[in-house]
């Protein structure tokens, strides 16, 4: 299959730096669009990947999956797109489209596994697939995803990763007006959680670990916070909550949170991909019908959902633009929990 070359920024190792590369992009097939990146989102999950955290990193890699940019070119027959338009892509690249998860619109649990817009398998050109922090990428047009005009196109890109895996298991446990919800950690899917939740109409309340992030957590629409190395301070939210989205990284103690969920309650983690420790303790669940259950991104329906609420009622990401070379600062600075709210990149910069 004939490629292109295309500027990047990427890591040859996971011990190296992200420095300059050269990579190549497939030629258009009929179905693909060309989009010309303008600002590409810092997702922790680039972090993981390229340091190889969770094994199974390719190299040469190159991350990033909250991409935004304008439509260059477009395969013969594209139709719900034209050239000059602006588009997103997000984490997926590609999916079976016919498992009983696809035709559900939930591409993200396609069975035989949906291709990742980094370190995936491209079924076109055999190759491996490379993120955002790139001048130029070509995506089949089931998951391009149209951008509301009306908001700042930087801060819109984290809306592909950390707006939708926050948005999906809100819409999934039904948060609206009435509801608690508590979301653990303020980062970039943190802040999101926050702001989606707050705007479906829920009461909302953040766990954090750091009392300066409180006067921005309020600012950002929580309506209290709670400092989770403080006993006294979670006891005050014994039984409270319907849903708790849990975005910390790490692997961390989920057992004094189980007590915060209301009955029927839910912990729903998003952050931590791996086994607990210590382990999860069944008799505070059993004795009130309690859950702790996982979400992974969302479906391109419900991104395109997301998006549009977003447009709707004004939501974008509290941001950082930086440059591309500025982006191994960045990593550093967001494993100190040093990032207010979100790195975007300037792709005009690379
Ligand atoms: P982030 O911006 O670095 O935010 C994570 C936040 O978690 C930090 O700001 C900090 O908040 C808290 N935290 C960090 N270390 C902690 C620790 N040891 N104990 C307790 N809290 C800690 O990261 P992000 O981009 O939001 O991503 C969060 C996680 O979600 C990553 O692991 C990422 O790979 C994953 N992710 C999952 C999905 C999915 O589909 N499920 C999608 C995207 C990302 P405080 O200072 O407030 O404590
Ligand atoms: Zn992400
Ligand atoms: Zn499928």
């Amino acid at each position: 299959m004939e490629k292109f070359e295309v500027k990047a920024y990427g890591t040859p190792a996971a011990t190296a730096d992200l420095q300059p590369l050269t990579i190549e992009r497939r030629v258009l097939t009929d179905t693909d669009i060309e989009i010309e990146i303008l600002y590409c989102g810092v997702c922790h999950s680039d972090l993981h990947t390229a340091r190889n955290d969770w094994g199974g990193t390719a190299y040469p890699a190159v991350p990033g999956h909250e991409i935004v940019g304008k439509i260059t070119k477009l395969g013969a027959a594209v139709s719900k797109f034209k050239v000059g338009d602006l588009a997103a892509v997000g984490c997926m690249v590609d999916s079976c489209r016919e498992c009983s998860s696809c035709k559900q619109d939930l591409e993200q649990y396609c069975i035989s596994g949906f291709t990742g817009t980094y370190n995936g398998r491209d079924k076109h050109s055999g190759g491996r697939t490379f993120g955002g922090y790139s001048e130029k990428v070509v995506v089949n047009e089931h998951f391009v995803l149209k951008v509301p005009e009306n908001l700042n196109l930087a801060a819109v890109a984290p809306l592909l990763c950390a707006g939708i895996t926050t948005w999906s298991p809100l819409r999934h446990w039904k948060v609206g007006k009435g509801s608690r919800v508590a979301v653990t950690g303020l980062g970039g899917l943190g802040h999101m959680a926050i702001k989606l939740a707050k705007a479906l109409g829920a009461e909302v309340t953040l766990f954090s670990r750091s009392p300066d992030k409180e006067k921005d957590a309020l600012a950002l629409g929580a309506d209290k916070v709670i400092i989770s190395t403080n006993d006294a301070q979670m006891m005050s939210v014994k039984g409270k909550f319907d849903l708790i989205i849990d975005t910390v990284p790490t692997m961390h103690d989920i057992n004094p949170y189980i007590p915060t969920l209301n009955l029927n309650g839910t912990l729903v983690l998003v952050g931590y991909l791996g086994p607990l420790d210590p382990y999860l303790n069944t008799v505070p669940l059993i004795l009130s019908r309690k859950s702790v259950a996982g979400s992974l991104i969302g479906g391109i329906a419900e991104t395109q959902e997301m998006l549009d609420f977003c447009g709707e009622h004004n939501i974008v990401s509290e941001i950082e633009v930086i440059k591309m070379e500025e982006i191994n600062e960045a990593y550093e600075r967001m494993l100190k929990s040093d990032v207010r709210y979100r790195f975007v990149i300037d792709m005009a910069t690379i």
